[in-house]
């Protein structure tokens, strides 16, 4: 069945369509007008919120990553409010300590009194410096063969986390250990110790008994013995190979050589003096009163021959502390005609022979090479060069002439000062006169002492008066006499 209006009932029906067409037309302008309000007022709080808006600016970076321990420094900023500048009323906000790592902020605030212009800046506070490991010991590490490493210690620091020791690591490879470790930071930091298996330490000899060694001409030497010790083969002695001789009939230095090798060819060599003494204590004979022992000094030289003639036609002998100056057939010629050749260094040069007891020893040694290589025969009869009473020795090796004299004794030599002095090297010398020579001799010489005369035969006027000095002694009754081992030692006092 299909439903039918009456035709009032349309009408009243399109009346309806008509007036709801209107109202909905209405609504929709009344929408519009809202919105193009809304955009009005958006627009001019816009426009006042930008003109009343301070202006505030960050110089500089906005994120800042800044070193740990370092110093932050505010890199500014600015305000304005329509053009003038409000800089100074700029509020800032937040702290940094640079001490300790982390993220900070600073806030800076600007306000006109109801409008608010904030801005933030971030600083980073990092730590990208690396610790540190100090290793204990060497670097490089020699091992004996089969020697196991072993720790020698270690240290590890960082600026910011403190000590770290006990966080380092540590990988054992064959010929190196690697320590490693990191910071809170992660900076990482690697350290190595090379292994390097190789002896290289040489051996010790330890002798025993003492360097020198002392015994009497005659005796029979010993060897006092010794040890040798290597710190990867531990006692190596049986390796020692031991070289050189001692002549005990023969006074003077002698040296015994002491050489040991380990398996990895390290050598060590020593020594031990062995010095031969007389038997004999010159200090404990006695003085021949009355005796003239004639001694010249720093020759051969340019009286010696002349000397030598006299002393050959006067029947007398002397004493000759001879240098490494002259001719070798004079120092032969005194020796072979009854005089005592003895010892006065090979220089003479103060500043060489006293610069230490070694260089004293090694020109002496080279003065009694001298004599023996031409006498066949080694002397043990010295002078120092000025006496041992000099004082010259002062400027070169303070306390040494207290020194040696104590030491040429215990290497079996005599030395000889004088207590007579003809002054043919001092207060004559100027002059060179004979006369004052002689005088100086007569003068000093006396029958209750055994006079041991000081004269040099490198002065022509010495050897002009020799032969008066001798006559003037032969009448007044006094006997002449070469210096031996046998004679008493006449010494000055030691003044350095
Ligand atoms: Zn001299």
């Amino acid at each position: 069945m299909i439903y039918m209006y009456d035709k009032e009932q349309l009408e009243f029906i399109k009346e309806l369509e008509i007036k709801n067409a209107l109202y909905k037309s209405q609504k929709k302008k009344k929408r519009l007008l809202l919105w193009t309000i809304i955009l009005i007022l958006i627009l001019i709080g816009s426009i006042a919120y930008f003109v009343f808006l301070p202006n505030l600016q960050l110089k500089g970076e906005k994120n800042i990553t800044l070193e740990y321990s370092s110093s932050y420094k505010e890199p500014g900023y600015q305000a304005y409010l329509y053009g003038k500048n409000i800089t100074n009323q700029v509020k800032t906000k937040g702290k940094i300590n640079t001490k300790r790592i982390g993220s900070y902020k600073i806030e800076y605030t600007i306000t006109n009194g109801i409008l608010v212009n904030k801005m933030v800046r971030k600083i980073m506070v990092v730590d990208t410096k690396k610790p540190n490991i100090i290793l204990k010991g060497k670097e490089d590490t020699y091992l004996c063969p089969n020697q196991k490493y072993k720790e020698e210690g270690f240290e590890a620091k960082d600026e910011y986390d403190g000590i770290l020791t006990d966080k380092v690591q540590i990988i054992k490879k064959e010929n190196e250990i690697i320590y490693t470790v990191s910071d809170s930071s992660k900076n990482k930091v690697e350290q190595k110790r090379k292994l390097i298996t190789k002896d290289i330490e040489k051996p010790t000899i330890t002798l025993a008994g003492t360097s020198p060694f002392y015994l009497y001409r005659g005796s029979t030497y010993q060897e006092p013995g010794y040890q040798a010790y290597d710190n990867c083969e531990g006692d190596i002695t049986n390796k020692v190979t031991v070289s050189g001789s001692v002549d005990t009939s023969q006074i003077g230095s002698y040296a015994i050589k002491y050489i040991v090798k380990d398996a990895a060819g390290n050598q060590t060599e020593t020594q031990r003096d062995i010095v031969v003494r007389s038997e004999r204590n010159a200090n404990n004979s006695a003085d021949v009163k009355g005796s003239i022992y004639l001694t010249f000094d720093d020759g051969p030289g340019g009286a010696t021959k002349e000397i030598l003639d006299i002393l050959k036609e006067e029947g007398v002998s002397a004493t000759f502390f001879v240098t490494g100056n002259g001719a070798d057939d004079l120092i032969k010629r005194e020796f072979d005609e009854g005089h005592t050749v003895a010892l006065h260094t090979y220089t003479h040069d103060y500043a060489k022979v006293y610069a230490s007891i070694y260089d004293y020893f090694s020109d002496l040694n080279k003065i009694r090479d001298r004599v023996e290589r031409i006498t066949g025969h080694r002397s043990n009869i010295i002078r120092f060069p000025g006496g041992s009473s000099n004082t010259v020795s002062k400027h070169y090796n303070l306390g040494i002439m207290s020194k040696l004299t104590k030491d040429v004794l215990n290497r079996g030599y005599h030395y000889f000062d004088w207590n007579v002095d003809s002054g043919d090297a001092g207060e004559c010398a100027a002059s060179g006169s004979t006369k004052c020579v002689y005088e100086n001799v007569i003068k000093g010489l006396s029958k209750n002492k055994a006079n041991v005369v000081l004269l040099h035969d490198v002065k022509s006027y010495t050897a002009a008066a020799l032969k008066d000095i001798i006559r003037y002694g032969k009448e007044h009754g006094y006997t002449f006499l070469p210096i031996t081992e046998d004679t008493k030692m006449v010494t000055h006092s030691v003044h350095n």
